[in-house]
């Protein structure tokens, strides 16, 4: 499927003094375990990607970027296609239940499913299906620029993000920029709304500083739930006790990448395979 993948490098830069120190050590650690990257300094920043930044910045060449609408609606087309999968659209699951022959799930308009086993991957909503809150629940911003000539972007169009909280994050999508961020601590839909104009101008703001060269007007504006855990990892797997209710959390910032890692794991659990990273993503971490 053509979901516009591109491989291209990140810049994690140091916000302020902690964001030094923080880049510093994790610099040290990937070094310690052989994964690629390279620690760039204020000016060299500068010089190969137009930035002015406080400090440096971890340079990696292993990310990509995709449309992930597309990935999404394209990988269901192609195994509606190749396997005949069959999605049912606007179809509520108000309850999920494990019974000693299987799985039963009840509909919105009260219809009842039965099943051997269940993959509940229902993302921010899925807290209803869990006997305890797991995950905090926050709000995040984003705009699309107006097109820009390509000329007037910055070299390589790397993934940019930085390491202060509330942070900015910073990426190309065609001729476009999209930048997002400024995330707030609740998830009250009118009160997350009403900042949206305020917050619009912040991230603007932030990114004439972040990269003075480059043009940028607001396009398209939005705002939504995002979702964080403790440690910053998923859940994948099933809540212990339980047997045949799997979940496929990819919660946090990396959500679509780790949604690839619950997809395998929970593929190996379901045909009896042991799979060690079970445990790191799995519920015992916090039971
Ligand atoms: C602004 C923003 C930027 C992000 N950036 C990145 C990034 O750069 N990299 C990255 O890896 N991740 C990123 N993420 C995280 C990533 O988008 C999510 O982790 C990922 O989309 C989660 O996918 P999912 O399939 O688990 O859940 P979702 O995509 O949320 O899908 C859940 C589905 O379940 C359905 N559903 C919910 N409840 C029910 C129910 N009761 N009955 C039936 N259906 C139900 C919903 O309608 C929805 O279709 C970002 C998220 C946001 C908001």
């Amino acid at each position: 499927i053509d979901a516009d993948f591109e491989r291209l490098p990140s810049i994690f830069y140091a916000s302020d003094k902690k964001g030094v120190k923080l880049i510093e050590r994790e610099y040290e650690i990937r070094k310690r375990y052989e994964l690629p990257v390279e620690l760039l300094n204020k000016g060299e920043l500068h010089k190969r990607y137009k930035m002015r930044t406080y400090a440096g910045a971890l340079l990696n060449r292993q990310s990509a970027q995709l449309d992930a609408y597309k990935a999404a609606t394209l990988l269901f087309r192609y195994h509606i296609k190749k396997d005949h999968l069959q999605i049912f659209t606007h179809t509520k699951i108000t309850s999920c239940e494990e019974t000693p022959q299987g799985c039963r799930l009840k509909t919105k308009d009260d219809r009842t499913i039965r099943c051997k086993y269940v993959i509940v991957a229902a993302g921010f909503e899925a807290g209803q299906f869990l006997p305890e809150k797991v995950m905090k629940l926050t709000s995040t911003y984003a705009l699309i620029s107006h097109p820009i000539d390509n000329k007037d972007l910055w070299p390589e169009h790397s993934l940019i993000w930085e390491t202060a909280e509330p942070y900015i994050y910073v990426r190309t999508s065609g001729n476009r920029i999209i930048i997002g961020g400024e995330d707030e601590d609740f998830n009250n839909p009118e009160a997350r709304d009403e900042l949206l104009r305020e917050k619009t101008e912040k991230l603007e703001k932030k990114f004439h500083t972040l990269l003075p060269s480059v043009p940028f007007k607001a396009e398209m504006t939005w705002c939504g739930t995002f979702s964080t855990t403790k440690d910053g990892l998923p859940f994948i797997g099933t809540w212990p006790g339980t047997e045949r209710i799997f979940f496929d959390l990819g919660y946090g910032g990396n959500g679509i990448t780790f949604s690839m890692v619950g997809a395998q794991i929970i593929s190996n659990l379901l045909q009896g395979k042991e799979d060690e990273r079970k445990d790191v993503f799995g519920f015992g971490r916090i039971c």
